[in-house]
């Protein structure tokens, strides 16, 4: 099973990385797609990758660190780029809920994450929050169509359409507390689904208000598998396919 987005570079996960990392792997976990967020966080993925080749790593200054800095630090995510182990550029996108930063700031932000995946022929990772209408706008003026919208939380007719530009569409845990994405994911193809924890945050059902981690991944299979009425196993495996698809790496 992978985990098609995560953050083990996040500060929680320093003192017990190992642990998550061998509950992750007896629960059945084979890859992790390990997104930074501002550019120590890309560097530490990297070097993460480097000791556990199974953390696949993703570069990229989220939305909410969006600022005349960070425009500024985005020639540093090119050059780690240079790097062949990167699958992924993101986490990127645009946050307006938060709003922590100004939007044209995240918009040209955003132009530039998708500039540099457009070039190394890499998938995004977007990250949208009231922000999905601007998001999708952004990746056609840039005729991108490479990369996953993660935890999606548009409505069924957004997906249909981010479909049909190319993307595929990832869950987090949130499917397992949330009917509305319950129902979503019967009506969306099976090759564009994909399944993430966005650990260290949105726990599933049972661990809601505590940390999130890699294994608890499985939960939410088992819930997706059950709405849509297959075996846990044949669900993943359609899912391990799809990932490999998109991230481009071996089995
Ligand atoms: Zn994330």
């Amino acid at each position: 099973m992978v985990d098609t987005h995560c953050h083990l570079i996040d500060p929680q996960f320093m003192k017990d990385l190992d642990g998550v990392l061998q509950r992750a792997q007896e629960a059945g976990v084979s890859k992790i797609i390990n997104a930074g967020y501002d550019t120590e966080t890309s560097g530490q993925a990297i070097l993460m990758a480097r000791k556990h080749p199974w953390l696949l790593p993703a570069v990229g200054i989220h939305p909410n660190e969006a600022a005349d800095q960070s425009i500024k630090e985005m020639n540093k995510i090119g050059e780690m780029l240079e790097n062949d182990e990167i699958v992924a550029v993101g986490e990127t996108g645009l946050d307006y809920y938060r709003d922590f930063s100004p939007r044209e700031a995240q918009k040209e932000l955003f132009r530039l994450h998708i500039a540099l995946a457009k070039g190394r022929s890499l998938p995004v990772l977007i990250h949208t929050r009231n922000s999905l209408e601007d998001a999708i706008a952004i990746l056609q003026d840039e005729d991108c169509h490479h990369g996953v919208f993660h935890c999606y939380s548009g409505s069924y007719e957004q997906a249909k359409k981010v479909i049909d530009m190319g993307f595929y569409i990832s869950f987090a845990g949130v499917l397992t507390f949330s009917r509305r994405v319950r129902d979503m994911i019967k009506q969306l193809p099976l090759d564009r689904l994909l399944l993430e924890t966005d650990a260290p945050f949105l726990s599933p059902a049972g661990h809601r208000g505590k940390r999130n981690e890699p294994s608890f991944i499985i939960e939410t299979l088992h819930v997706a598998a059950n709405v849509l009425n297959m075996l846990p196993e044949r669900l993943e495996e359609i899912l391990d396919k799809n990932s490999r698809l998109l991230f481009a790496f071996e089995k």
